[in-house]
């Protein structure tokens, strides 16, 4: 086997074997690689196709759901994958509903989310909380949670190797829960799903497409928080949220 190829096949294998841990009956489509981040562009109208794609989208049944989704929570509060869980207080695995069409996706958990192992509890998650209220949700109708699951220190950006590392946490969360539409909160998050080469200001507000399923990248609340005089970027992410009101309102 040539050298090269066996990083790719040590993580196949520790995607196939959390699956079939957990039980779940599907498989992940490969994740992006290092290189130049592409400029991935939809047709003129059309949304870009993200990077990765869910393998299967098919709907599960709530028992399943459930079973799936609670064995996925159990793995991260025990996971030692990477170096992060070193740091934590606490795993912070996502919290919602399992039916929920539309899912929030930040970057991983800060310090106040760490203590009390629930997302975006602190200042942005109030930020987030009121942003999904003005969208005639609540926490409850919807699904949160982070790309990395545990608190990078310092709240430094996660690393790649972090990101690998949890990424079939998420994967297998979403294809659990198949929402309608995914708004990625900042650039971690939309790189997950679609690197770019372009800017957060000029990803922001168009979708992309992962399988069936809508990413509306959008800034993240902290973000917001930091440029809290600048009014401007409170409505471009308020045009993003009815974007995505509009798209969970056709059928
Ligand atoms: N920022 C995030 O990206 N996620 C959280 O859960 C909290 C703050």
């Amino acid at each position: 086997m040539a050298a090269k190829n066996r990083p790719l096949l040590a993580d196949l294998e520790q995607e196939l074997r959390f699956l079939s841990e957990i039980g779940a009956d599907f498989v992940f489509a490969p994740a992006a690689k290092d290189g130049p981040r592409p400029e991935r562009k939809g047709t003129a109208g059309e949304p870009a196709k993200a990077e990765i794609s869910p393998a299967v989208t098919a709907r599960k049944p709530a028992g399943e759901k459930q079973r799936v989704l609670q064995a996925v929570e159990e793995k991260i509060l025990r996971c030692t994958l990477c170096p992060l869980s070193r740091g934590r207080t606490r795993a912070v695995p996502g919290e919602g509903s399992h039916e929920a069409p539309l899912m929030f996706v930040g970057e991983g958990p800060g310090a106040d989310e760490d203590i009390q192992g629930r997302p975006f509890v602190g200042r942005a998650g109030q930020l987030l909380t009121k942003i999904v209220a003005a969208m005639d949700f609540t926490r409850k109708d919807v699904y949160i949670t982070n790309v990395v699951k545990c608190r990078p220190p310092q709240n430094r950006t996660p690393a790649r190797d972090e990101i690998e590392k949890c990424r079939p946490y998420l994967l297998t969360q979403i294809e659990t829960i198949a929402p309608r539409v995914i708004v990625c909160l900042g650039r971690v998050a939309t790189d997950f799903f679609h690197p770019s080469a372009a800017g957060m200001s000029s990803l922001r507000g168009n979708f992309v497409e992962y399988g069936n399923i809508l990413i509306m990248p959008t800034f993240h609340p902290s973000y917001l928080i930091r440029n809290e005089g600048n009014k401007e970027i409170k409505k471009l992410v308020w045009q993003d949220m009815q974007k995505v009101m509009a798209a969970l309102s056709r059928k």
